[in-house]
């Protein structure tokens, strides 16, 4: 079983990120990800210079199509599968067969990656993945405190704030601060676990089951299930 992280550690390995945006303020859904400098004024990129980092991003992407090594086209298809045919609704129906079948659930606690490709989620960017639950006692939320390592397969493509250097620096430091900025207020004796995504692992939570919903079948159950649930940055 793999533990969740210690916050010491990831704070020393990485310190880096951690250091550099610990002091940043805290607007989650309007700070930008821009890894040259940190900032977390909402503004306007239309009224400003980009920065360097996306002037090379910009300048490697124009250079791959000019000599025919990536085709535009193809990285449209491949961002609208995800962001449109993908999206967060393959988790949630992950979470609904794990709240109604509890065999199912037991194989998804035990080995996310085969459970989940049950359903026929599978490819990159979700190959090695674990599922965590919540429970009355235990709450866990999902980060990358690196860039933005996020299961693809079943929650589509990463949210901008999931990215950000603050949600990224302060889901270790403070995670209990951090659900709060997104209501939710957690009793004390909860614990909070966070988990870090690496390229190599992604993790899906499996949301405390609503009170109340006995009676559903699975279709009306996903229905219930959100992204920021399965991040653990919301509760259902
Ligand atoms: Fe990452």
């Amino acid at each position: 079983m793999i533990a969740p992280i210690d916050h010491r550690v990831t704070r020393i390995a990485r310190g880096a990120f951690t250091g550099a945006a610990a002091g940043a303020k805290f607007p989650l859904l309007m700070a930008h990800d821009h890894p040259d400098h940190d900032h977390d004024h909402a503004h306007d990129h239309g009224q400003h210079p980009p920065s360097d980092m996306e002037l090379r991003v910009k300048a490697l992407e124009t250079l791959l199509v000019e000599k025919g090594l990536v085709d535009p086209a193809a990285l449209d298809a491949i961002v609208d599968h995800f962001e449109h045919k993908v999206g967060p609704r393959n988790g949630a129906r992950v979470v609904a067969r794990a709240w109604s079948d509890p065999d199912y659930r037991d194989r998804l606690l035990t080995d996310a990656t085969s459970a989940i490709a049950e359903l026929g989620y599978v490819g990159a960017q979700g190959a090695h993945m674990v599922a965590v639950e919540n429970t009355p006692s235990v709450h866990n939320m999902v980060v990358c405190t690196l860039c933005s390592c996020y299961p693809w397969p079943v929650l589509g493509l990463p949210p901008v704030w999931y990215k950000s250097a603050p949600y990224r620096s302060r889901a270790v430091i403070d995670p209990r601060g951090v659900l709060g900025e997104f209501g939710v207020s957690l009793p004390e004796d909860v614990e909070i676990r966070v988990w870090d995504s690496t390229s190599e692992i992604r993790y899906l939570v499996i949301p405390e089951r609503p009170a109340g919903t006995e009676a559903l079948g699975e279709e009306a159950l996903a229905a219930l299930v959100t992204r920021d649930g399965m991040i653990g940055t919301a509760r259902l």
